[in-house]
């Protein structure tokens, strides 16, 4: 536990992760921009090259066309490069000059001659040359081709462009890049700031009040806010506080419940004893008379202590289910065979409606328990008429199984608490059997069988408690 926490205290807070997460952002997004412009100067030099070739190679394909004037023309001015084609003699045919005899084609410099001798004497037939123009300071490119065959050609025609100079272009442009860098790198830090903060704000807050939740504040209120996760967050944990808050009432009230039941027949005990021994120990009427009332609640302190154990060894899954195939009705009927003489004598009524005999798989002896704990309930709580009925009811897949009474029912907000563990309710009896266990038990052990089970009651007219096996 302590290790845990220190090493989640060496963690990076949100704040810095998001911070570092927006630095390397920024840093990429530079070093792109800055890849980018380290390329930038070849690349323009392959596509200038590209551009100029695929030109003069247009230009061999349609040499001879009747436009042909036109289309030289039209290309010239529209990739910005001067134009010579001759014929195989080298003499001019067409002659386009863009650049107002400033090329190395036109003009007083006329460096046609040399340029068409070494495309003469090449050996693919093309030549590209990067040149110098000293006039012009500048680089220019020389791209020619030999028009037909290379043998026997039908002309040359030579290209010439200026290579723009980028250099400066360049070197300002990772100037700005820098300062788009440094300006993405600010703002990325102001917006980690910000959005860090929006996200981390409702999480120390819950964090705060989880804290005071630990602490056994159960009124601490959850408050998510900002966005969808935080306010799901702030939900789960209020509804878990209000989860914690329930079961730890109920724990208190299954103390002071359980120490009151073990209390009572205490005292009984501690008095008959007292009086067994002060009073009525020479007298056998007496002494037997008090001495039953110390096996009586001696009995009753046992069943409490017995359904505590077994509720926890149920719950804690230490009591495995021991299963065979039961047929229900002369279950049902054994059962209640043998409550009628002890409960008739007391003036309860007990009708049992069977249906027609069907096999379920379970554990009889468990199953039994939960049957008599609602026989017992029943007959607790049943009204005036001290009727209590049970049926058996085929269904489809199964059996279900009905014990009713005629009591003053359960209201309708008890009633989804009746088989918590810790629930009792106020008018619970405690000269009726039962221990405040009985529905719990009850519960645990229809939860192992996977049956399910339920209760259904109408204030005034008794209550229907029913599971289904199968
Ligand atoms: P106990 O009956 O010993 O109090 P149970 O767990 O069997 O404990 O029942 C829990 C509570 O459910 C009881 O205190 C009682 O208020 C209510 N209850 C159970 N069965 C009935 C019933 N048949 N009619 C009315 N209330 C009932």
């Amino acid at each position: 536990m302590r290790r845990g926490s220190k090493k989640a205290r060496r963690r990076f807070s949100l704040r810095t992760w998001l911070a570092l997460s927006f630095m390397l952002f920024s840093f990429i997004a530079a070093a792109v921009l800055f890849l980018e412009l380290i390329f930038f100067a070849p690349l323009y030099y392959t596509f200038k090259i590209r551009e100029t070739r695929h030109m003069t190679e247009t230009l061999m394909d349609t040499y001879g066309s009747e436009d042909y004037a036109d289309r030289i023309r039209t290309q010239a001015f529209s990739n910005q490069v001067c134009v010579t084609v001759t014929d195989a003699r080298g003499r001019v045919l067409y002659s386009e000059d863009v650049m107002g005899g400033n090329c190395l084609l036109h003009g007083w410099r006329n460096y046609l001659y040399p340029l068409l001798s070494e495309l003469e004497a090449s050996e693919s037939g093309n030549i590209t040359l990067s040149v110098f123009d000293e006039q012009l300071g500048m680089e220019t490119l020389v791209v020619g081709s030999v028009i037909g065959d290379a043998a026997e050609p039908d002309g040359y025609i030579l290209c010439n462009t200026i290579i723009e100079p980028i250099g400066t272009t360049v070197s300002l442009l990772k100037r700005v890049t820098l300062g788009i860098a440094l300006v993405l790198l600010v703002v990325g830090l102001v917006i980690a700031m910000i959005l860090s903060d929006r996200l981390s704000r409702p999480i120390i807050r819950i964090t705060q009040s989880a804290g005071r939740m630990a602490q056994g504040d159960y009124t601490t209120v959850f408050q998510g806010g900002g966005y969808r996760e935080a306010d799901e967050l702030a939900r789960t944990l209020s509804y878990a506080e209000h989860e914690i808050a329930r079961v730890d009432t109920m724990q208190r009230d299954l103390i002071a419940n359980v120490s009151h039941d073990l209390r009572t027949p205490l005292t009984m005990l501690k008095a008959y004893a007292e009086m067994i021994r002060d009073l009525s120990g020479d007298n056998p009427v007496k002494r037997a008379a008090h001495l039953q009332v110390i096996i009586e609640e001696t009995d009753r302190l046992t069943m409490l202590v017995t359904d505590i154990l077994d509720l926890s060894k149920l719950e804690n899954g230490s009591q495995k289910l021991e299963t065979q195939e039961v047929g229900v009705r002369a279950w049902l009927t054994d059962i209640i065979g043998r409550y009628k003489g002890i409960s008739e004598q007391m003036g309860y009524h007990i009708s049992f409606t069977p249906d027609e005999e069907r096999m379920i798989t379970c554990d009889p002896g468990k199953l039994e328990r939960v049957v008599c704990n609602l026989i017992n309930n029943a007959i607790n709580y049943t009204g005036e008429d001290k009727c209590v009925y049970v049926s058996q009811i085929n269904t489809e897949d199964g059996v279900r199984i009905e014990v009713r009474d005629t009591g003053a029912g359960i209201e309708e907000d008890k009633l989804g608490k009746i088989f918590d563990k810790y629930y009792r309710s106020e008018n619970h009896r405690r000269e009726t059997v039962g221990t405040g266990l009985g529905l719990s038990i009850v519960k645990a052990i229809l939860k192992l069988h996977g049956f399910r089970y339920g209760v259904r009651s109408k204030l005034g007219e008794g209550s229907v408690f029913w599971f289904e096996a199968r």
